[in-house]
């Protein structure tokens, strides 16, 4: 069965791939895309090769000289009016991500406004990138140091934030002025398309944006990295397939930014305001219905408040709204498919079995769609196997802890690095946490750290380089040195 889209959403959402402005058919036939929500196929999206996929390189090295070139007032203008498309399309892109993501539709229009937001901050960037003069110490001549594209850049984002993942790569490229391939997960290529789309009708050339959904992202993914034009690769996704890019990048040394899984501690201290800190733990862990990178994923709470905060928690968690994403009042929607609600189910059970209380949800409804219940786990013991690997779902499993540093070494014991929370009224305490904890970012008395103005991403096995923000400009950038002498 397959859903009439466009009377669903209210756009004619494309299917093709777009090589050099045009929509095409990929040479592999089509790829399904499934509801997450009723488990039937809602469209068919062209399905790419290789050799399409080096056609978009080709596009996109032969509009690179040409958009480089382009004035950055000029490039910051497309970026601005598709932020105001975006904006001005909110509601049916939001409808078009549910369909194919299965998240509920609030956070959906949350996603677009954010996503949007990204061409509207690299808009911003375009005409601030800056460079440098100095002052050789020897006298002898002038350091000038400029900021140059890197060139054709292949970008690759995961299905959990079909939308921001890709303007948050797609903004800063095209604001540095690169010209761009883009890799769209399998299971949401339409958001990507779509977003494509209104680069389009926005100005943007044609060859500068590509995009190309695949069932074989490896060998399309070698390809592209092979060919000596493409200098930049952008990534998006878990550790484990980060670290196998990584290696294949490392043949043409292609400068690399990755953005990978993390593991979020969330440490509430025995002075914390616990309403508040209930409240940032809400939106850390079901953000999304969990199925975030910057996700809570283990609490650590201190055992004076644990009582109060797992029960707070657990009230607020079994109160939501399970359905269909698009359902009026649906506050959680399905996980993405199959095989993760399975490793949701598999991770409870296996914390059970290691000694945790269930205090709400612990078992996958018996219905169509893949979803799962907001879960909170109590009195998780600190070795349990939940601990050490991403949920990405509704789950909450909660430790307790006695002293400071005990709670700082919990939170440490991680190879990723992503981001932490904590609740402390005691501020200079929560700043020496803060710094002692190993993640890229912190949020302190804040359940939510993500913003297009900073810079995003991970120490550790949590990835390199950083989006959002300036710094996520100058990722697709090469800094280049001219001694002078005048
Ligand atoms: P994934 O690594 O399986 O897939 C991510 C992307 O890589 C998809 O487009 C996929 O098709 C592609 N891919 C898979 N195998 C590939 C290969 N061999 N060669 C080239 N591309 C390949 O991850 P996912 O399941 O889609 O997304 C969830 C993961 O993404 C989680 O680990 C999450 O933490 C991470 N994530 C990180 C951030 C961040 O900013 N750090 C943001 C969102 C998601």
């Amino acid at each position: 069965m397959t859903t009439d889209l466009a009377a669903t959403i209210g756009i004619d959402a494309p299917t093709g791939l777009l090589i050099d402005g045009q929509w095409s058919p990929g040479r592999a036939g089509v790829l399904p895309v499934i509801d997450p929500a009723t488990e039937d196929p809602i469209a068919e999206v062209a399905n790419a090769t290789p050799e399409d996929a080096l056609d978009a390189v080709d596009a996109a090295a032969a509009a690179l000289p040409k958009w480089a070139a382009t004035a950055p007032r000029e490039r910051a203008e497309c970026l601005r009016r598709a932020w105001e498309l975006m904006v001005a399309r909110a509601e049916p892109l939001a409808r078009l991500m549910v369909l194919e993501n299965g998240k509920a539709l609030k956070d959906a229009r949350g996603e677009i406004m954010y996503a949007a937001e990204f061409f509207r901050w690299y808009a911003e960037e375009a005409v601030r990138i800056d460079g440098g003069l100095s002052v050789a110490p020897s006298g002898a001549n002038r350091i000038m140091v400029q900021r140059q594209p890197v060139g054709v850049s292949v970008l690759i984002t995961p299905w959990n934030f079909p939308a921001a993942m890709a303007t948050r790569k797609i903004g800063p490229a095209l604001a540095a002025g690169c010209t761009v391939v883009l890799k769209p997960a399998k299971e949401t290529p339409l958001s990507a398309l779509a977003v494509a789309g209104l680069l389009a009708e926005a100005g943007v050339p044609a060859g500068v944006v590509n995009v190309l959904p695949t069932t074989k992202p490896g060998p399309m993914t070698e390809a592209m990295l092979a060919d000596p034009r493409v200098r930049k690769l952008s990534f998006t996704g878990s550790t484990e397939v980060g670290r196998m890019l990584l290696k294949t990048a490392a043949e043409t040394v292609t400068n690399c930014s990755m953005e990978l899984g993390g593991n979020a501690p969330f440490l509430v201290f025995e002075d914390a305001d616990i309403d508040a800190a209930v409240d940032g733990a809400f939106l850390a862990k079901m953000r999304n219905g969990g199925e975030a990178c910057t996700a809570a994923n283990r609490f650590y709470v201190h055992d004076a408040v644990a009582d109060q905060f797992s029960a707070k928690l657990a009230g607020r968690l079994a109160a939501l709204r399970v359905g269909p994403g698009l359902d009026d009042g649906i506050d959680l929607g399905p996980l993405v498919n199959s095989d993760t609600r399975s490793k949701v189910a598999e991770l409870v059970d296996s914390a059970t079995a290691d000694g945790a209380k269930v205090l709400t949800g612990g078992q996958a409804p018996d219905r169509a769609g893949f979803f799962y219940p907001p879960t909170v786990l109590d009195q998780v013991p600190a070795g349990a196997g939940i601990l050490g690997q991403e949920i990405f779902g509704p789950v909450a499993p909660i430790v307790r802890f006695t002293d400071r540093q005990q709670a700082i070494t919990l939170a440490n014991a991680t190879e990723y690095g992503l981001v932490s929370y904590l609740y402390s009224r005691d501020l200079r305490k929560a700043l020496q946490v803060a710094e002692a904890l190993e993640a890229g970012m912190v949020g302190i008395n804040r359940g939510v750290v993500s913003d297009p103005a900073a810079p995003f991403g991970g120490v550790k096995q949590s990835g390199l380089g950083r989006e959002g923000g300036h710094d996520g400009l100058l990722e697709f950038t090469e800094t280049k040195y001219i001694a002078v002498d005048w």
